[in-house]
């Protein structure tokens, strides 16, 4: 069974053009988690919170993962992809060898609620053309237990279920699970795995520890994870993936292994050939 080791509470900040979110995977206490580079929770009814949205930016050598809770946001980019997001849904986005990108919320009032996951690329990979999957809510697969959980099987599997996001690289998992109150759940992971679990909803236990909502969970090593649903319920995130153990070299929007070839982005994308 796998053991909670660090625990890394997010942290309010801002990104896109001022857009109030809650980071703790690349922050200043865990600043990764291989494969995992980054997690963001945005959450709020407050239109100023969000409505500025994330206009143009560029992406380079690694994945950006978007899972909508609530609300509705439009994603457009400079070769003329254009979805989407409404809630439930997801986009996985292989950025590879980079593209120019914007989301921006489609409503002036009510909940914003959701995910940004950064998700790195082996060096085989970081150069590939720009891949999308975008994921309408009824592809994503749900699975309902006896004791009443609900799985929501974004990437991986659970149960006989398997997530609608093929062909990526660290083959992740990713989990969006629902515990009634006072249930358990065991969740099984690959064991060659490395990733977190992060509550965002209720109370309760995940891996022998009490998380507090908004407090991500670095997971030891074994074969499963076990949840226990607390007085209201637990809602939690389980992202595990193949760690890829090569160097990170990392400058805002881009991710790769070295200094030189965050400088040839960063050129390229100035230049007006990055994507
Ligand atoms: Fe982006």
């Amino acid at each position: 069974m796998r053991t909670i080791v660090k625990q890394v509470p997010s942290q309010e900040t801002s990104d896109g053009a001022g857009v109030r979110l809650k980071r703790s995977l690349g922050g200043p206490v865990l600043g990764e988690l291989d494969p995992f580079l980054l997690l963001d929770e945005f959450r709020s009814d407050r239109a100023d919170d969000y409505i500025a949205g994330f206009p143009d930016h560029p992406h380079r050598g690694f994945e950006t993962v978007t899972y909508m809770l609530a609300g509705n946001m439009r994603h457009r980019d400079s070769v003329g992809n254009e979805g989407n997001l409404i809630a439930g849904s997801v986009q996985w986005m292989t950025a590879g060898r980079g593209i120019i990108h914007s989301e921006m919320p489609q409503q002036e009032d009510g909940l914003m609620w959701g995910f940004q996951l950064w998700v790195n690329l082996p060096a085989a990979d970081k150069m590939c053309p720009p891949r999308y999957q975008d994921i309408p809510p009824e592809a994503i697969p749900s699975v309902r237990t006896e004791t009443g959980a609900e799985v929501r099987v974004i990437a991986g599997s659970f149960g006989d279920a398997i997530g609608p996001v093929a062909g990526i690289a660290t083959e992740p998992l990713y989990l969006d699970v629902s515990l009634p109150a006072q249930t358990a759940l065991e969740i099984p992971v690959p064991n060659n795995h490395q990733g977190f679990v992060y509550p965002f909803e209720g109370d309760g236990e995940i891996a022998g520890e009490h998380l507090a909502v908004g407090t991500l969970g670095v997971l030891g090593a074994g074969d499963a994870v076990r949840g226990e649903g607390g007085d209201s319920g637990l809602r939690f995130l389980v992202v595990t993936g193949k760690p890829i153990g090569e160097p990170v070299a990392r400058y805002g929007p881009f991710v790769m292994n070295t200094r030189q070839e965050i400088v040839q982005a960063v050129t390229d994308f100035q230049n007006g050939v990055l994507a």
